[in-house]
């Protein structure tokens, strides 16, 4: 936990300058979601009351010891309409949500959710928005609408397919979903994101951070040590390049193996 904390910490300022990149991936909040002993998923999340939410995060009791073979991570950098929930934890991710009783589905996301009312709207009345507290956040539309496909397709590979149809826009999601003692992890990605890399190992042991160099300064020994190979190198790309043949469409899902 220790190592991804302080992973969080780097990536929140991390930032391609040289390149034109004008905003830091993160600093206006940060969370984790970690499986503990016994086998629940925890959430802890702060917003922006400090300079650095993921310190703030690092300093929360209790939990920064703990060791953990599942663990979500998230720094937030807010879209310039949803600057007034940047102190709310409500408002930061991951977000965990099982409104249907049909799984525990915990979500990281990047990106802009271009359509995130829409989608709100035409979704079932069961589900509770955390964020509808302060102003609905688009990351959030995610994890419900993800849920909703679930029961409607009845199948995880089906229900990821259509919600990365139904989600306009640049984004990177990723979902973990636990049910009757499986879990598995959705990683898809759209167009132009802060990047999205991820690593494997013959154990299908899973390590991703959307930034490769903050990854490789914390990481970079457990990489080596623990023969992990690339699998997926999605780069932010320069605003000025952006052309259509640059565009990065992936989806896959990993079995997660939790004990
Ligand atoms: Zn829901």
């Amino acid at each position: 936990m220790q190592k991804v904390l302080k992973l969080l910490q780097i990536l929140e300022r991390h930032q391609y300058k040289d390149q034109g990149e004008k905003r830091p991936v993160g600093g206006h909040g940060a969370g984790v979601c970690f499986c503990d002993d016994s086998g629940n998923m925890v959430m802890h999340k702060v917003g922006k009351t400090n300079s650095s939410p993921a310190k703030d995060l690092s300093l929360l009791k209790d939990f920064a010891q703990q060791k953990s073979r599942i663990i979500l991570g998230h720094v937030r950098h807010a879209s310039s309409n949803l600057m007034n929930t940047v102190e709310y934890a409500e408002a930061t991710q991951p977000y965990k949500v099982n409104c249907l009783d049909i799984a525990e589905v915990v979500s990281v996301h990047n990106g802009k959710v271009q359509n995130y009312e829409e989608i709100r709207k035409d979704l079932s009345k069961e589900h509770c928005f955390q964020s509808e507290i302060v102003k609905l956040v688009d990351s959030e539309v995610v994890p419900h609408l993800f849920e909703e496909n679930l029961v409607i397709c009845n199948d995880e590979d089906e229900a990821r397919k259509r919600t990365s149809e139904m989600i306009k826009g640049s984004n990177t999601v990723v979902v973990l979903t636990r049910s009757e003692g499986r879990s598995q992890l959705h990683v898809l990605h759209k167009r132009f994101t802060r990047g999205m890399h991820l690593w494997k190992n013959n154990k299908d042991e899973i390590i991703l951070c959307s930034r490769e160099e903050p990854l490789q300064q914390v990481f970079g020994d457990l990489l080596e040590a623990g023969d992990f190979e690339k699998e997926i190198s999605i780069e932010w790309i320069p605003y000025e390049l952006r052309t259509r043949s640059r565009e990065k469409l992936y989806q896959r899902a990993y079995k997660v193996i939790d004990s």
